[in-house]
């Protein structure tokens, strides 16, 4: 029998994807409305997708390769998340982001280095902006107590791991942050923090440059075996390739693969207006940082200040769990004034100050916290799964997928090759039940975090 994916859902955000919003060009880039082939086809246009296009062109020059997303480029994950590309152990659903231990972290973080100079040599090939790729490190910022001890637990899994960091105290938060509210930090110095949707931009315009054919508002409905390829049907066109991958993240579901093992999470941020120079100055702090919160279910904040965007501050917390991937407009609106209460907890000079951006985006977890980065089956490949790390993980899911496909072997490919099979999630109700039952107490004991 012919195999053919449809469909079922197609990606549904609510509010608007602030780092794309901001950019002051956006290249331009068609939607399907012709039939084609080609060698490899790319469904979704995010940080897999745009690495594992990337990958197929260095390791062969002369394929003919097309991407296709749902939506207009940035809009997805890459314009929604908050912008840290991570080098460290990252699990979201650990107490302290340690992973499975300091041998496997130590393993993840050197791949996941090996995605973020992946992502560097794009910077410097395809001319991005460099304040769209800063390596700035980052801070994992306690508010209580609580947080002081995972703090402390983080540093100590750190020293296991041979990793440097710098210990600040309630006044060095101060003096980078101008907030009163951090009680201390650990601060890393390995991740870059990115304007995630104008180093979309920039990756897709590099692509397009050496050739890749790129289609956005072009959503794949189904892909289906026809003699020798895959046609890839579109509501305007179709194409036909020999090779798929599937970079939609959390979408390998709507298409039935996986189905039954995916979480599907639902993170809130709103984005601060432009501040200016008075409110600057009661601000204080320095002009660009990046907390994770100690507790991993706590508010992620950040602070930008360039010429073309001004200064703003990105706050991000709340999470809802919706299985349909179809998060409310409500669900939205009830996260907007929970993180207003965020934000001016921690800076109460600049209460008032406007949000111009509030929007909610999809992370899609899978119950034992791995990827799928494997063949689904011949000739189709997948880059999904990021469990909430998208910017490395997906860079390095899609550079895995890109080199299954030409059969190339590397550490980051067999990594993923060899990641155990994804946990299947409890029977319904039992699964939304249980997820909402943690997801609300892990919110509750992150409290002030
Ligand atoms: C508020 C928030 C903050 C976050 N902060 C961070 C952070 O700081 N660091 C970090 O690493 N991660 C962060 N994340 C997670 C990160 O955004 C995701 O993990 C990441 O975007 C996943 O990358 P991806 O390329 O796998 O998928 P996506 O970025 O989701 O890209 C998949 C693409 O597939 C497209 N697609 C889906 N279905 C179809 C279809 N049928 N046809 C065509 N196209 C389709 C979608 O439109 C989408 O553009 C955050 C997420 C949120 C919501």
């Amino acid at each position: 029998m012919t195999q053919e994916y449809k469909a079922a859902h197609l990606p549904h955000l609510q509010g608007v994807a602030a780092w794309n919003a901001m950019l002051p060009e956006h290249v331009s880039v068609p939607e399907l409305d012709h039939g084609h082939s080609c060698d490899v086809a790319i469904i979704g246009a995010g940080f897999a997708g745009l690495a594992a296009a990337r990958r197929l062109q260095q390791l062969d020059a002369s394929l003919d390769i097309t991407v296709l997303d749902a939506l207009a480029l940035g809009e997805g994950g890459v314009g929604r998340n908050s912008g840290f590309m991570i080098d460290l152990p990252h699990d979201l659903t650990s107490e302290d982001y340690a992973g499975a231990g300091s041998a496997l972290d130590n393993v993840l973080t050197r791949l996941n280095r090996q995605a973020i100079g992946f992502a560097g040599e794009a910077v410097d090939d395809y001319g991005i902006a460099p304040h769209y790729f800063e390596p700035a490190g980052k801070i994992n910022g306690a508010t209580t107590a609580g947080g002081d001890q995972a703090n402390r637990q983080y540093a100590g899994h750190l020293t296991a791991m041979k990793e440097p960091f710098e210990v600040l105290d309630a006044g060095a938060m101060q003096e980078i942050t101008g907030s009163r509210f951090y009680t201390s930090g650990i601060y890393t110095p390995g991740t870059v923090l990115l304007q995630p949707a104008g180093y979309a931009q920039g990756m897709a315009r590099g692509l397009m440059r050496d050739g890749a054919r790129l289609f956005v508002n072009s959503p794949v409905l189904k892909f289906a075996k026809t003699t020798g390829s895959w046609r890839l049907t579109t509501p305007k066109g179709h194409v036909d390739a020999h090779k798929v991958i599937l970079a939609v993240n959390g979408h390998l579901g709507s298409f039935g693969v996986q189905a039954g093992k995916l979480l599907h999470l639902f993170l809130f941020s709103s984005m601060t207006c432009r501040l200016d120079d008075a409110q600057c100055t009661r601000l204080g702090g320095q002009a660009r940082w990046g907390i994770t919160p100690s507790d991993p279910m706590g508010t992620t904040v950040r602070r930008i200040q360039n010429a073309e965007s001004g200064t703003r501050i990105i706050t991000r917390t709340g999470v809802a769990y919706c299985p349909d991937t179809r998060p409310t407009a409500v669900q939205l609106k009830r996260a907007i004034p929970v993180m207003r209460n965020k934000f001016e907890r921690r800076f109460p000079d600049l209460a008032g100050v406007a949000m111009a951006y509030c929007w909610s985006g999809h992370v899609c977890l899978s119950y034992n916290g791995v990827s799928f980065g494997k063949p689904v089956e011949e000739g189709v490949f997948a880059a999904c799964v990021q469990n909430g790390l998208g910017a490395t993980r997906g860079t390095l899911t899609g550079i895995a997928a890109a080199e299954q496909a030409l059969g190339v072997a590397s550490e980051i490919s067999d990594y993923f090759a060899r990641e155990p099979p994804l946990a299947r999630l409890p029977p319904e109700p039992f699964a939304t039940w249980g997820v909402r039952t943690v997801l609300r107490w892990r919110q509750w004991c992150a409290g002030l975090e």
